[in-house]
């Protein structure tokens, strides 16, 4: 199967955007894009700093379109988990490289699964305000990252080819104002170290009304119309404009997508709406301890090992003796993946309902539900438990109305959050960092800075694993915490004479 199909309309030929910036031929810039596309010192390994204007036409087999845009959103929520976590500077970079060279890796076939998976990732994330919002943020994160490490050269003849007349000042003019720049660096309290670094420091010489807020700012030095703009500056300035550029890219295939949406109706649409709540963490559908979680131990290990949306639904449960459609299924394909078995299932369930219920109401009304999530029932599949983006995602709960699934995080207010926190004994100073993740809206941290607290001495958030992903990932994590230190096995009788011999 190939994306497209010879005289067919291309689903992402209808992408093409307007000419962005300049009048110039596109085709022309691409090409020296292309050119500029060379790591410094390496003449081998092609960048992929793009602004990408024009979509490919190549032909793409639906594999590859369904693994290339999972590999970009991995990369997305990478530096998103990053970013939600504070990471800035060099803290922020090594996340943002260490993810591209797995996922999106600076060679020729690393450019073009890059270049197809960001325009495939629009067309994923065209169709909501909140959408656009999170693919921005990402994709502009990676393009600044691209952007100051290329090498100036490379960096001149892009914004070269992209009609960005910002041209990097020669030797000579430099050292004619070297005075009046390191002044006006040293008037905007920079680092002395960067003060120091100033020879190593290109500046771009740009009309002052295309910087006027940093001519308002006193940031840069003005001379003959020109401001003088110092290329940590730089950045920001071409960033708002690919910025400006993808957002009414954004906007126009949003209005398209209705029409590409009935085009691809039994193609792609149903893989590209499902993508923004897509998981691409690890598979937690079994359990990965190896601990056989039993009935009479749920009590316990509710209380120490549940994350915050696990444990809000169990307790709503022991208070009410019944859950609504949606906590059912949130909570009971939890308790299937941390290793409940469907007849433990059925018996928690059962035992809990009927204290309000007869059991032939409960039979006759809940035990189809119990069956559905093992796949016993309807389309008989093996449901796999749900991870945060979609507790998240999904409509928020309404506790007055009885409802207690979704994510505590996210939908409880500022009052209620701090009062659960004090109830969890989380301390002022870990609850104040929790509130201040979720007025973020970075929930994920948020629940990721719950587990340390909760497991005094973890520094979840400072792995590589961010924040939490996955309610069975907390589960897990909580788990291997208070698992018994493995015993180091004595040596055996060969290796204790081997040990006797020195
Ligand atoms: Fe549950 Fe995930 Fe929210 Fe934590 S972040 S409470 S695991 S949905």
């Amino acid at each position: 199967v190939v994306l497209h199909q010879p005289g067919q309309r291309s689903l992402l030929g209808l992408l093409a955007p307007r000419l962005p910036f300049s009048h110039r031929n596109y085709a022309a810039s691409m090409q020296v894009s292309r050119r500029v596309a060379l790591e410094r010192g390496d003449g081998t390994r092609a960048s992929a700093l793009s602004m990408y204007a024009n979509p490919p036409t190549e032909h793409l087999s639906v594999g590859e379109f369904e693994d290339f845009a999972l590999d970009r959103l991995r990369l997305l929520s990478m530096i998103d988990m990053a970013r939600a976590k504070g990471l800035k500077g060099d803290a922020l970079e090594s996340v943002i490289r260490k993810a591209r060279n797995e996922l999106m890796p600076n060679t020729p076939v690393g450019a073009r699964k890059d270049v197809y998976s960001h325009f495939i990732l629009r067309l994923a994330y065209c169709r909501s305000e909140e959408l656009r919002r999170w693919f921005l943020q990402n994709e502009l994160e990676l393009f600044k990252w691209r952007f100051v490490n290329n090498a100036p050269d490379d960096r001149n003849s892009w914004l070269l080819a992209h009609g960005l007349k910002y041209q990097a000042i020669s030797r000579e003019e430099f050292e004619s104002i070297r005075e009046e720049l390191a002044q006006v660096m040293a008037a905007r309290r920079e680092d002395p170290a960067a003060i120091a670094a100033i020879d190593r420091t290109e500046h771009y010489k740009v009309p002052f009304e295309e910087v006027i807020d940093l001519v308002r700012q006193r940031r840069v030095f003005l001379r003959g119309g020109f401001a003088y703009v110092p290329e940590s500056d730089l950045v920001s300035i071409v960033s708002n404009q690919v910025r400006m550029l993808w957002s009414k890219q954004l906007a126009t295939i949003s209005r398209s997508w209705p029409a590409l949406r009935a085009d691809e109706a039994e193609r792609l649409a149903g893989f590209l709406e499902g993508l923004a709540s897509q998981y691409v963490g690890e598979d937690y559908s079994k359990p990965r301890s190896g601990t056989k979680v039993s009935l009479s131990e749920l009590p316990t290990i509710a209380r120490r090992s549940f994350p915050l949306c696990m444990h809000n639904m169990y307790s709503k449960l022991q208070d009410t003796h019944h859950l609504k459609h949606t906590a059912r299924m949130q909570f009971g394909l939890f308790l299937k993946a941390i290793g409940l078995t469907y007849e433990e299932s059925l018996a928690f369930w059962r035992a809990q309902f009927t204290k309000n219920m007869p059991q032939d109401k409960f039979d006759k009304e809940y035990r189809y539900g119990v069956r559905y999530n093992y796949g016993l029932e309807g389309k008989r599949q093996d449901w796999s438990p749900y991870q945060c983006s979609k507790i998240i995602g999904s409509p928020g709960s309404n506790a007055a109305a009885g409802e207690h699934h979704g994510c505590p995080f996210r939908n409880f207010d500022e009052g209620q959050l701090r009062a659960q926190m004090q109830q969890m004994q989380i301390s002022n100073a870990d609850a104040s960092f929790i509130v201040e993740k979720v007025r973020g809206h970075h929930y994920q941290v948020a629940c990721g800075k719950y587990f340390e607290a909760k497991h005094a001495g973890t520094t979840l958030i400072e792995t590589e694993l961010g924040g939490i992903t996955h309610p069975n990932q907390y589960f897990e994590e909580s788990v291997k915490f208070y698992a018994p230190p493995e015993v180091e096995a004595a040596p055996t009788s060969e290796q204790s004479d081997q040990f006797g011999k020195d």
